[in-house]
Order: C-alpha cells, then structure tokens, then sequence
C-alpha cells in the first residue's frame, strides 16, 4: 500500500529548556515520513528543497523506502527554515522564525508512478497546496488525512474550510479545535468540525493523549508518561505518520482500526520527543517499536467489575 505525503522539508533551530540547536533537519513531511516508514512502504514523498538540504538526508529518506521523484530541488535557493523556542511546560512553543525560501513559489507535481496510491497524508502545509495535490490525482485515495494549524485559521481559512469538505481524517490540537469551532468543549467542537466535512477527527492534546471522534462515537488514547521530554518539534507530525501508517500495513481504514492506529501514532511520537530532530526515529527498530506498544497496553488495562 503506497502512501503519498505532502509537506514541508525543511531546517529548523530549535531551544528547549534542555538545550539549544542551531541546524537540523526537520519540516512536517521528513517525520511523517520517518515514522510512516516503519510500518509501510513506499512512501511517495512531495515537497521542495533548496539546494542546501544535504544528500547523506535524502540518501537516508530513500534507504527507508521513501521516493522523492515528487521532491522539487530548487538550485541557488534555500529551504524552508523554522525556529522555534518551548515554553518550561513543552506544550506551548513560540516560533521566533519562519522562512519560507523555496516554499514561497511551491506548486507540487504529484509525479505519474504516484498516480493510483492508496492512501495520501496532507502534512501541515498552506490548504491551497492541498487542495491542489487532491485534484492531482486520477482516482481518489481510499483515505485523506490532513493535519493542519492555528496560523492556516487566521490566514488561509476559506480555504482550509474548502480542503475540509474533500478528505477523510482531520487531526489538529485542542486549542486548533477551539478556534475552528468557537466552542470550548471538545465535544461540541468535534460535532460542528465534524459538520464541516470529514469524517473522522482526531484532537490532540499533547502530553494528555488524542481523541479519536466519529459519528456519535468517541475513543481515547493516551499518551505514554514519559519520564523525559527532550524536544517535542515534529511529534505531531510523527503521529501523523504513524497513524497512516497502521492503516496502510493493515489495509484497514475501519473506525475499529484507527483506535489502534491513533495507539501506534502516539508510541511513535513518544520516541521522536527523546531527542532533537527526527534523530532518535532513525534509530529505533521495529523491536524497540513493539515494546512500546506493549507499556501502552499495561498502561490502559485494567478490570472492572460493574457493580
Ligand atoms: P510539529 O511539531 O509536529 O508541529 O512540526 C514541526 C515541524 O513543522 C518543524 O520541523 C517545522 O519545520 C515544520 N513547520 C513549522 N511551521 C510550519 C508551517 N507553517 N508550515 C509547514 N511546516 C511547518
């Protein structure tokens, strides 16, 4: 099964409480793709680099079953830039920086051998580009996904609300939830975001786990205790992947399915916030990933006798 992925690839600084880093590889599309391909393959990757981003990276990206054919380097320019400073909770971030460079003139070519691909991750990115990449495609996707930001809502938010009306799966976070529904209440935001087309909407909520809403139903899956938060940049992203990923290995996109997914997608993301980066998503193996999902199985398993 053969997922396509739209986002950013790019450079970021990046200053937590635990330390500071002035360059390292980041952008939505690298950690979707990172985590996406530890569970299925191919990933058909589109985005736009400059000619700064380095080879030994997309080497990397390749070695792991990820095609760049829809990856437009751009000579003499640079790539998108992102610097971002986390707040002493690590929920709450500011971004000091942000340089579009080559991002600023991207018009993405879904390249043909993509054509027919069963699955497509719509990574954060301006809704128009979105938009544009769905109509790309010959034959509609058995599932869309789309992640997207507070910055689209303020910007972009005709738009947005076009692109909601055409995929399956949104995922954004609780304050995202908010400002898109005016409501407070997570529940009364997912009934009218829900009215707003997709079928599926997913909330983060950081450290405090995601929920998965569907019709009138309503999972939850937590996020695991960790001990240490060294940098939480890319873990939504990284989520992302994960989940399409579940789905894409199963071949399964049922309501049932994505609880396990949206598991898979947290275990992903609890081990990219272990090190700056994507670093510590290109270390760990699918041994380290079954482990990980065995402690978020003891974590929720309890019996109850209902009295
Ligand atoms: P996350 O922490 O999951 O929100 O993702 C962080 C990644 O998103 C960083 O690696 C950035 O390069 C990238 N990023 C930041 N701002 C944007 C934006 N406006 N559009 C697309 N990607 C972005």
């Amino acid at each position: 099964m053969a997922i396509i992925t739209l986002g950013t690839m790019a450079f970021d600084a990046i200053e937590t409480p635990f330390g500071k880093i002035d360059k390292i590889i980041g952008g939505s599309a690298t950690y979707v793709a990172y985590a996406a391909s530890q569970l299925a393959t191919p990933i058909q990757q589109i985005s736009i680099i400059g000619s700064d981003f380095p080879e030994e990276e997309l080497n990397a990206l390749k070695g792991r079953g990820v095609q760049l054919d829809g990856v437009e380097i751009v000579k003499d320019k640079k790539s998108f830039f992102w610097s971002g400073k986390y707040h002493l909770d690590m929920n709450t971030r500011d971004t000091l920086i942000t340089d579009l460079n080559v991002l600023a003139d991207f018009e993405p070519k879904v390249p043909e051998q993509y054509q027919g691909s069963e699955f497509l991750m719509l990574g954060n990115l301006m809704p128009s580009l979105q938009i544009n990449v769905i109509n790309q495609l010959r034959k509609r996707p058995e599932l869309i996904v789309l992640d997207t930001m507070n910055f689209w809502m303020e910007s972009a938010l005709e738009d947005l609300k076009k692109v909601l009306t055409m995929i399956d799966v949104l995922m954004i976070n609780d304050s995202e939830a908010r400002q898109l529904s005016n409501e407070y209440s997570l529940v009364k935001a997912s009934k009218k975001i829900l009215s707003m087309g997709p079928k599926f909407l997913i909330i983060k909520k950081g450290e405090h786990g995601a929920l998965l809403f569907h019709e009138d139903h309503v999972f939850f899956a937590p996020a695991l205790p960790l001990e240490e938060v060294f940098d939480p940049t890319g873990a939504g992203d990284t989520f992302a992947g994960g989940f399409i990923g579940h789905l894409a290995h199963t071949k399964n996109i049922s309501f049932e399915n994505m609880k396990t997914a949206i598991i898979v997608g947290s275990a992903m993301a609890s081990f990219c916030v272990e090190k700056f980066g994507p670093q510590r998503l290109k270390e760990i193996t699918k041994k380290d990933i079954d482990k990980r999902l065995k402690e978020f199985v003891q974590l929720v398993n309890f019996d109850i006798d209902v009295v």
